[in-house]
């Protein structure tokens, strides 16, 4: 008999399967599919996300980026450096095949690829649900599971063939919602595109969607040469979701199945490492709703930030003039840059700054 069972093995359930596994408990990792797997994403780790792995011992060769640039639907431009350390652009396939294999060779933890959960195989103390956005948890416990209003989805890919900022991840507004470009492994670029459902360009298949939105916007004229895709465009949506208890039972949620932040702030993984230990340490002493109040704690500058973001990118004048502001003053970008990796509080804003932003 295990004390616990970690369902999914990404980011979320390697991580928090380890650490338990330093803590003494005895620990099943399953994972449905087997490692490396293809994962839609915008693969960027912020650098929070990049200090807490290494805090927990772990290190991974993923491209360095030192910031953000943004460009509004019309071309006006501002970006800023992170306020401390850097970020990093992961491989997903590579970055959770290499979390999987760390979790493997931890004290305590026995890893199962190509296992999907059975409920009449798997009995333990603890169920830690890390198996996504779509958990089978939501449907077995009353989590109270909230869908976001604006239905979006994504489509991520690498290609060739594109300039890319090599040392900033760029994201471009235009009408229907973002494109993400960052620099990748062998001189190729991350490409992800986020669109509100019903901007979804009516192509007949992913590769023409992402061709059409790159040749649309303004600011890539003349970097879009002839593009190889390198791997296959992979889809996801509903993005978002936001739960009202992370803890039901012997059920314990984390990463995406304990709620996602629109991948607009590019917090997803940082937030499934960061949860890690809080969650091994509730659970070594028995007690979930500790795990629950600093989850809910660790997530909430990027709910805020989320919700800023998609409103001023849904109005196209909007996105004009706040990017202008940040451009003109910015100490209010560095301000929001220190939300955007936790090193700041949505409190510090002054009205002024609210202002400054539309809000
Ligand atoms: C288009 C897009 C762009 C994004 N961009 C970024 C970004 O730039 N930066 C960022 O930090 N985040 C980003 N995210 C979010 C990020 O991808 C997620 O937050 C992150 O993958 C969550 O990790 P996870 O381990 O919780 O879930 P997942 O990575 O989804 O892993 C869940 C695992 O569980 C397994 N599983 C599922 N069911 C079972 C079962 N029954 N039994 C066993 N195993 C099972 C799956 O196979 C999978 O391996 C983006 C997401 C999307 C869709």
């Amino acid at each position: 008999m295990f004390d616990a069972v970690v369902v999914g093995g990404g980011v979320a359930g390697s991580v928090a399967a380890r650490e338990l596994g330093l803590r003494g408990l005895r620990v099943a990792l399953l994972e449905k599919s087997r490692h490396p797997r293809p994962k839609p994403c915008g693969e960027g780790l912020l650098p929070h996300g990049v200090a807490g792995l290494r805090s927990l011992g772990l290190d991974f060769p993923g491209v360095p980026v030192k910031g953000l640039r943004y460009v509004s639907p019309c071309g006006v431009t501002a970006q800023a450096d992170f306020p401390s350390g850097e970020g990093m652009v992961v491989r997903r396939e590579r970055f959770d095949a290499y979390l999987f294999e760390a979790a493997a060779g931890t004290p305590n933890v026995e890893t199962f690829p190509e296992t999907p959960y059975d409920a009449a195989r798997w009995k333990a103390r603890w169920l830690v649900g890390a198996d996504g956005l779509k958990s089978q948890f939501h449907r077995q416990r009353d989590f109270r599971v909230r869908t976001p209003r604006l239905h979006r989805v994504g489509l991520s890919t690498h290609v060739r063939g594109l300039q890319v900022d090599r040392e900033r991840v760029e994201v471009l507004f235009h009408l229907g919602g973002e494109v993400y470009l960052a620099p990748s492994d062998d001189g190729e670029a991350l490409v992800a595109c986020l669109y509100r459902k019903d901007a979804l360009p009516a192509e007949p298949t992913n590769e023409l969607r992402v061709l059409h939105t790159l040749r649309s916007l303004k600011a890539l004229r003349g970097r879009v040469g002839s593009i190889a895709f390198t791997t296959p465009v992979l889809g996801a949506g509903p993005l978002g979701l936001s739960l009202g208890r992370l803890a039901a039972d012997d059920v314990v949620l984390i990463g995406d199945a304990a709620g996602a932040p629109d991948p607009v702030t590019g917090e997803g993984m940082s937030l499934a490492i960061l949860s890690a230990v809080p969650l091994a340490e509730a659970l070594a002493s028995g007690r979930p709703e500790a795990y629950e109040k600093q989850r809910r704690r660790l997530a909430s500058n990027a709910a805020w930030l989320s919700g800023w973001i998609l409103k001023a990118s849904r109005r196209p004048a909007l996105a004009d003039r706040v990017i202008g502001a940040l451009d003109e003053h910015p100490s209010l970008f560095a301000k929001l840059m220190g939300i955007a990796v936790g090193a700041a509080s949505v409190r510090d804003l002054t009205l002024v700054d609210l202002t400054r932003l539309a809000l």
